[in-house]
């Protein structure tokens, strides 16, 4: 049996309070991780400042640039392990997690070391009152000790967004993984002994949220900022510890996004699309498009051609050639996701598609897969509507005119993402400059230029990394104004 251990200042550590994680395809236990308490996440900490006040404090940034290549190098190098790690633990499909959360989860390490490496600030010379002049300029100094609280649903990826530039800037951090997903997170640690990064500047405790590693992560005094990925009212939750010392937050939440088709879309090109945005790593993708509205003169081809491809995806575990669909993470989540499911039927939708559980055979007979869905016919008030989900489904509605669909994606407390598709280009600016979102796709989704902003407006984050935007967050912007 695995055994996840803590990674405390560079050792892993066990301890007397153990959780089981279960693969989400068979519901079998494959590991059991170490419950980190207060004891453990004190010593993180604790670990991650005597690292600041160290070695890695006073590294030059060609030192820590170096060693963050050797990081990504070393995942790389260790890609199967990571891999199968990943795979075991979310039970994603072989084809997703290879080409997209191991590859970009290495990436973000050399993304990050390029950024700090070049990154500028500001210098300006001015006359002072007594005709002398004075020289001012930006020294960008580490924040210090981060938390890193992440979800479940791409994990390394999504912790190493976090990570990458934190450590390029300097700062020392204690990882609290999801829960669900443990194993690639304390992978990480072997591989940050095995580059050389020193002791306590990569620290991950594993845990719980509420009076557990989270909290405890959280609360922590001396902490001096967080970064956290995950529902929003965990955020609520999370900004309310980080309210006390007033700690700057950096918040990446959840959403209900809207896709929009107009008719004069490329049409095999927006069903490829829309296909993905709702159905891949099985619904569960923040930037997930579960509110589908549709132009009225394609709306009935358009659910056709949907429900086509939904049927048409492959559901089975990660390794089985041309699987398509995963199942969803856990028991507790297939619960909440089946509960929208009956919620829908109960409301009078149609469904087209789906709506149950699939019949899995043998070993995975328990595991915790359900059925691609679509709906229509739901008024936009109903919670199928207004409520994220985080399942393999949508709900598709007609609208006639661009007004009309700018006031459909906009009516919702979250604000992450959008996906429009569209040959006209002024439609497409004036979609994109309406939609009060972080991130709008014109006829594409989830596609990624790691040096852009990233994050969600309304309910769905505070504040955006990537780029030079993730320096903003991680480091602290001091001005230096020198009298000559
Ligand atoms: P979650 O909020 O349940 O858990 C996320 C992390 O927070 C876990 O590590 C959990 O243990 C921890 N946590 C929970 N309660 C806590 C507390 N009180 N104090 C400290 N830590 C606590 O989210 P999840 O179910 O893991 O992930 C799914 C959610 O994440 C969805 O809402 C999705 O939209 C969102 N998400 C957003 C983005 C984005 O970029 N905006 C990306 C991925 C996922």
């Amino acid at each position: 049996m695995k055994q996840f251990h803590n990674f405390i200042n560079g050792v892993f550590v066990p301890t007397s309070k153990t959780f089981e994680k279960r693969t989400p395809i068979s519901n079998q236990v494959i590991g059991l991780a170490h419950e980190a308490g207060q004891a453990e996440v004190d010593a993180a900490v604790k670990a991650a400042r005597a690292a600041l006040n160290g070695e890695w404090g006073k590294m030059s940034v060609v030192k820590r640039v170096e060693m963050l290549y050797a990081v990504a190098d070393e995942i790389n190098h260790r890609f199967d392990e990571f891999l199968e790690a990943e795979l075991a633990d979310t039970g994603k499909p072989h084809s997703l997690a290879s080409h997209i959360d191991i590859p970009r989860g290495a990436a973000n390490f050399k993304v990050f070391a390029d950024i700090i490496k070049n990154a500028p600030t500001e210098s300006f010379t001015m006359t002072t009152p007594d005709g002398g002049t004075a020289v001012s300029y930006g020294l960008r100094t580490p924040l210090g000790v981060i938390g890193v609280v992440c979800p479940w649903n791409l994990p390394l990826l999504l912790m190493t967004w976090k990570v990458g530039p934190a450590l390029a800037c300097g700062n020392a951090v204690v990882v609290k993984p999801s829960e669900e997903t443990p194993a690639t997170a304390t992978l990480l640690g072997e591989v940050m002994n095995k580059v050389g990064i020193p002791k306590g500047v990569y620290n991950v405790v594993h845990g719980f949220g509420p009076n557990s590693a989270g909290e405890f992560l959280t609360r922590h005094p001396d902490v001096d900022a967080i970064t956290f990925t995950g529902e929003t009212r965990t955020g609520e939750a999370i900004m309310a510890a980080a309210a006390k010392g007033v700690r700057p937050v950096s918040f990446e939440l959840g959403g209900k996004n809207a896709g929009i088709v107009f008719a004069d879309a490329d049409f095999d090109k927006a069903i490829a699309g829309i296909t993905r945005s709702t159905f891949e790593n099985c619904g569960q993708v923040c930037l997930g498009t579960e509110r589908v509205y549709v132009q009225r003169p394609i709306f009935d081809k358009f659910v056709a051609a949907l429900k086509e491809k939904a049927e048409s995806l492959k559901i089975g575990p990660p390794n089985e050639p041309g699987v398509g669909l995963g199942p969803l993470i856990s028991a507790e989540h297939k619960e909440k996701v089946m509960a929208y499911y009956a919620k829908a039927r109960a409301e009078g939708a149609k469904v087209v598609t789906g709506g149950g559980a699939p019949d899995m055979k043998g070993e995975y007979a328990q595991g915790h897969w359900v059925q691609p869905t679509i709906w229509t016919g739901l008024p936009e008030s109903s919670p199928i509507i207004r409520e994220e989900i985080f399942g393999p489904c949508c709900h598709i509605a007609p609208f006639d005119t661009e007004e009309e669909a700018i006031a459909l994606a906009n009516d919702t407390p979250y604000g992450l993402a959008t996906t429009v598709w569209t040959s006209d280009l002024s439609t497409a600016h004036r979609m994109a400059s309406a939609i009060k979102v972080g991130l709008c796709w014109i006829n594409s989704w989830f596609l990624r230029d790691l040096r852009t902003a990233f994050g969600g407006s309304k309910a769905s984050g505070i504040g955006r990394e990537g780029g030079v935007h993730s320096l903003e967050f991680y480091t602290d912007l001091r001005n230096v104004m020198i009298k000559l």
